[in-house]
């Protein structure tokens, strides 16, 4: 048999990968794609019935979740005959590999394993048996104690425009509603030199934006300290011009961090803070270790330290077991007081094999249904609350996407500002995605931002666009 370069085994192979969940799976899935082309294989954007690898970055943050993921795994199956169909992630670990087959997956990647795709894939192709070989799976059922890195790097982005980096994975919390530590493992930290050269070599590729994600990023630790010291040394990477952070929990907001962010000419003041209950009690039970006083208590010194208009996005779960009506008017008036922009609203759903699911007091599926209602509403209102205090302000936008207008030689352009808002707007010329540009926003719908004489029609197209 002749013997191929261990780096090109995989050459030619086409393949494209879906993507489940939170932006730390994004990140693998990026730091995937760059590991599959540095050993010859093509990265296809579409899956549709044509590449000889399927990739599906799999999440199990609900039962919805989990059951996604198998309706994904088995359309990929169906739409791709014969590609190589792997599963990775948070519900592949335990997803039984009988059901996995008959799904129609091939190879089954679990967490903290994913560096060792491409061997899983090689020994795929390198088997000369003509049904292929049984389900290959790489998973580490006893990832609880697991606190090893899971090498993976990126060497610029391909899913998106702007680069997610992975700096830590895992989570030593019990929030009684997640199941997250069980799948994920325990906390582990990147280290920093690995990240700041990762960050370098994507800025070298042309990209300006770089998104810190983890499981629980706050719990980062380096040489550096925590994750300040961190952001400290990422702010001083020459032509990196935004650094964002993926969600942060509220007890993790140290005063170390808080000081490099303000001090960072690349930090873009944006911070998702998930509240989850705006009711004490309801607090207690999700076990998230803070109450409503000491929320309130972060929040302030997060707006002195990095400005009043500093954006503050979060989570809101409703219906958690107990949560009567008087708690969740609690909820919705601590939402009112504090100032959010965008709020994600979560109707509560057990999660099998969490404390929260054998909880007493379980709220009726109508009622939450009414409370997601009334959330969602109030939310909308407080995101147009936000959003319209950046009317008449300048802001910079990264040009994610931009298209002929209606009049001749004028685009429509589209990106997020700094605030993390989105923003439409009309710009004369042409070709500017991945390019900052300044726009004025003249108007504002439901939290998104219009600049000067964008008419209904650049809107309405422009929406159909955009998806
Ligand atoms: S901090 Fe809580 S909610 Fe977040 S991943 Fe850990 S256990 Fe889950």
């Amino acid at each position: 048999m002749r013997l191929v370069s261990p780096l090109l085994r995989l050459a030619g192979k086409t393949f494209s990968i879906l993507v489940l969940g939170c932006r730390t799976n994004l990140s693998e899935a990026e730091a995937l794609a760059s590991m599959l082309e540095e050993r010859g294989a093509v990265f296809c954007r579409e899956a549709r019935g044509g590449t000889d690898i399927v990739i599906i970055l799999t999440c199990s943050v609900t039962s919805a979740a989990d059951a996604k993921a198998r309706k994904f795994i088995r359309r990929a199956r169906r739409q791709n005959k014969s590609a190589v169909i792997v599963a990775c992630g948070c519900s592949v670990q335990h997803l039984p590999a009988e059901e996995a087959s008959e799904l129609g997956a091939d190879i089954l990647i679990g967490n903290r394993m994913k560096s060792a795709l491409p061997d899983a894939l090689y020994e795929w192709f390198a088997s000369e048996r003509d049904l292929g070989p049984a389900l290959i799976s790489r998973r580490d059922m006893s990832l609880g104690e697991n606190a090893a890195w899971d090498e993976l790097s990126l060497d610029r982005p391909r899913l998106r425009d702007r680069a997610f980096v992975k700096v830590q994975d895992g989570c030593g919390r019990r929030c009684s509603y997640c199941i997250v530590p069980s799948v994920r493992g325990a906390e582990v930290s990147r280290p920093a030199a690995d990240i700041i050269r990762e960050v370098s070599g994507i800025v070298e590729s042309g990209c300006r934006e770089a998104v810190l994600t983890g499981v629980h990023i706050g719990s980062y630790k380096s040489e550096y300290g925590g994750l300040g010291g961190l952001i400290e040394r990422l702010s001083g990477i020459k032509g990196l011009m935004r650094l964002r952070m993926g969600s942060l929990e509220p007890f993790a907001v140290t005063g170390e961090l808080l000081d490099a962010l303000s001090r960072s000419g690349v930090f873009c003041p944006h911070l998702h803070l998930p509240l989850q209950s705006g009711d004490d009690e309801t607090l207690a039970r999700m076990r998230r270790g803070y109450d409503t006083d000491a929320f309130r208590r972060m929040l302030g010194r997060v707006r002195s330290a990095l400005g009043g208009d500093v954006h503050i996005s979060t989570d809101l779960i409703v219906g958690f077991p107990g949560e009567t009506e008087s708690a969740f008017a609690r909820s919705l008036g601590f939402l009112e007081e504090s100032g959010f922009g965008k709020i994600h609203v979560f109707p509560f759903s057990p999660r099998e094999g969490t404390d929260a699911a054998k909880m007493s007091g379980r709220v009726d599926a109508a009622i939450i249904k009414e409370r997601v209602r009334r959330a969602a509403e109030l939310a909308g209102r407080l995101l147009s609350r936000y959003a319209s205090g950046k009317v008449g302000s300048r802001e910079e936008i990264f040009c994610e996407s931009s298209r002929p207008g209606h009049t001749p030689g004028v685009s429509v352009v589209s990106g997020w500002t700094r605030h993390y808002l989105k923003v439409y707007a009309l710009s004369r010329g042409q070709g500017f995605e991945g390019t900052e540009i300044s726009v004025s926003p003249k108007s504002e719908i439901g939290g998104i931002l219009f600049g000067e004489g964008i008419s209904k029609e650049d809107f309405s197209e422009e929406l159909i666009y955009c998806g």
